[in-house]
């Protein structure tokens, strides 16, 4: 199939178009293939050493040319200078510097244990890598979510293709930063366009797809992927839970919810969506995010990224996107919601004020689907049974933040949320520390980036056992014999039963070696 539909790329910021991006065609996918395919061995025979060198160059260049990144991140998704620094150039780099010290560890073959009926031989798991690695990834954080599973695929000794979206594709970003920091060619490839190039991507077999979207395309990804049973990871949305106690410093646990909804203009899988306050302190937090909130510094149309970062909020990246938060609001104000804070944009502009929502329930949209946008609901609950129950009273179940000082507490409750990720008196910290494994369940996925579980799901987790080439006839194999199964009794009771037998098992087991040996096949 080729198809030449083009999307037109803008700054949302002053709605100026950028550039346009096309479908790619089957032969620009079938050749990314092939030279994919062949840089396989390349990096596969890569030794460790050499792959972290070749990472480091990519970190040396996003460090030596941030700017001009931030620039780009800026001017396609319209979020704040500082919001691209501290997550996008900031995460990238701090998961390289991470890696670079823990993946040849991580990577290295692993001795393990060998039971004592296998007494001879000895365990190994070796960590090979799965080949072509497809990522997919979504609008939000364009840099980091292109980055970060290929360097983390890479470092395994795998090779990727990377699908962009077609929102916020950074055309020629990443080919840029890979020709001109001098890091293996064509080991990441990115090829651009929409659903259908994606589609294709998977029709042609990788070996495994990283993906990063929302659920619905998350379900379609995997019914497609499933045909050919390609592994899939699948980093979906949420509907992030704060859950907030009566004994918190409510200066500082209100500035920690502000940024936890706002940053990035709302438009984190990991944002804070829904706010549960105690009801002893509900009054004075609220009355102090409605205080703080009208302090924030928004971008406008001639604002944000032409400043040197002192802008707290940039705009939303898409009309879609911002359509649907107002859907929401509109829904929770129609069911007897009241707004505290913003709430209204500008008309036909995608600076959306922060806004604060409280008189919420779990009856509308804003409380129960992905909103994506700087909305702030709060709610009040009464005792640590029912914030867990609110808590856990959703679909999703990516990441939650608790507030208390009685970290026991917060650790109890922590426990008790259903999620992939807690901060406990932080929110979206999670993700921030390279060394965690970052991942959801329910509905928002599987699989997890970062940590040692990151780079062991690119990775076929091979496991050896070596025997010694000899002319003993192992007991367990043919004949099978009257003898040999009351032998092997005894032996199983011997040294399974609570009071190991181990005398008796050593003298039984060398029995049965020796009836092995003696009675062949006839
Ligand atoms: P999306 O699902 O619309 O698109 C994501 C990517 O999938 C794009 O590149 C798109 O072109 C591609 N795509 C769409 N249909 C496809 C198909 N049928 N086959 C193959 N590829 C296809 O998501 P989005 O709107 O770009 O991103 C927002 C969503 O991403 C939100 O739900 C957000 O929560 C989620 N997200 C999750 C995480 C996480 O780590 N859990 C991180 C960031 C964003």
């Amino acid at each position: 199939m080729t198809t030449n539909d083009a999307f037109s790329i803008q700054n949302p910021i002053n709605k100026k178009k950028l550039y346009e991006i096309s479908e790619s065609s089957n032969q620009q996918i079938e050749q990314a293939y092939n030279t994919a395919r062949r840089m396989q061995a390349v990096v596969k025979n890569m030794p460790m050493k050499k792959r972290v060198e070749e990472i480091l160059k990519i970190n040396d260049y996003v460090i030596a040319h941030r700017e001009e990144i931030i620039t780009r991140i800026v001017e396609e998704t319209g979020k704040s200078r500082f919001d691209a620094l501290s997550s996008e150039i900031l995460e990238v780099c701090d998961t390289i510097d991470h890696f670079k010290k823990v993946a040849p560890e991580i990577l290295k073959d692993k001795k393990v244990h060998t039971p004592i009926v296998l007494m001879g031989k000895k365990s190994k798991v070796v960590f090979e890598p799965l080949g072509t690695i497809l990522i997919i990834t979504p609008w939000n954080y364009p840099f980091y979510q292109m980055l970060l599973p290929s360097i983390s695929a890479f470092l395994s000794g795998n090779v990727s293709i990377i699908k962009p979206s077609e929102i916020t594709p950074l055309k020629g970003l990443i080919e840029k930063i890979i020709e001109e920091s001098g890091f293996l060619k064509d080991a990441v490839q990115v090829i651009y366009g929409g659903k259908e190039t994606g589609k294709i991507l998977i029709d042609a077999k990788p070996d495994k797809i990283h993906f990063t979207g929302s659920v619905a395309t998350g379900k379609k990804i995997m019914e497609q992927a499933a045909k050919q049973l390609t592994p899939v990871d699948l980093e979906l949305g949420g509907k992030d839970p704060a859950v907030v106690f009566e004994d918190v410093n409510i200066e500082r646990t209100a500035n920690g919810l502000l940024w936890g909804s706002f940053t990035n203009c709302g438009q984190s899988c990991t944002s804070i969506e829904r706010v549960y306050i105690q009801e002893s302190i509900y009054d004075e937090l609220v009355s102090k995010l409605s205080y703080n909130i009208c302090k924030l510094k928004l971008s406008d149309e001639n604002r944000n990224y032409f400043e040197a970062g002192d802008c707290d909020m940039g705009c939303m990246t898409s009309e879609a996107q911002t359509q649907i938060v107002e859907a929401h609001i509109l829904d929770a104000v129609q069911k007897g919601a009241k707004i505290l804070a913003g709430g209204k944009r500008k008309p036909g502009s995608l600076h959306f004020p922060p806004t604060l929502i409280t008189d919420v329930n779990h009856t509308m949209k804003i409380v129960t689907e992905e909103t994506f946008g700087p909305i702030l609901p709060v709610m009040k609950f009464k005792t640590e049974k029912e914030a867990i129950q609110l808590a856990n009273d959703s679909p999703y179940g990516l990441s939650a933040s608790v507030w208390s000082k009685d970290l026991e507490r917060a650790e109890r409750v922590a426990k008790s949320i259903a999620a992939g990720n807690v901060s406990i008196n932080n929110c979206m910290l999670t993700e921030a520390n390279p060394a965690l494994p970052f991942g959801g369940i329910k509905n928002s996925g599987f699989g997890r980036l970062k940590g040692e579980w990151g780079l062991l799901s690119f990775v076929n987790i091979k496991s050896i056992i070596i025997d010694k080439q000899s002319s003993i006839i192992e007991p367990h194999w043919y004949p099978h014999t009257k003898n040999k199964y009351g032998l092997l009794t005894s032996l199983i009771v011997f040294l399974f039963s609570r009071s190991k037998k181990l005398v008796k098992f050593a003298l039984v087991g060398m029995k049965l070696e020796k009836v092995g040996a003696k009675e062949k096949i006839k």
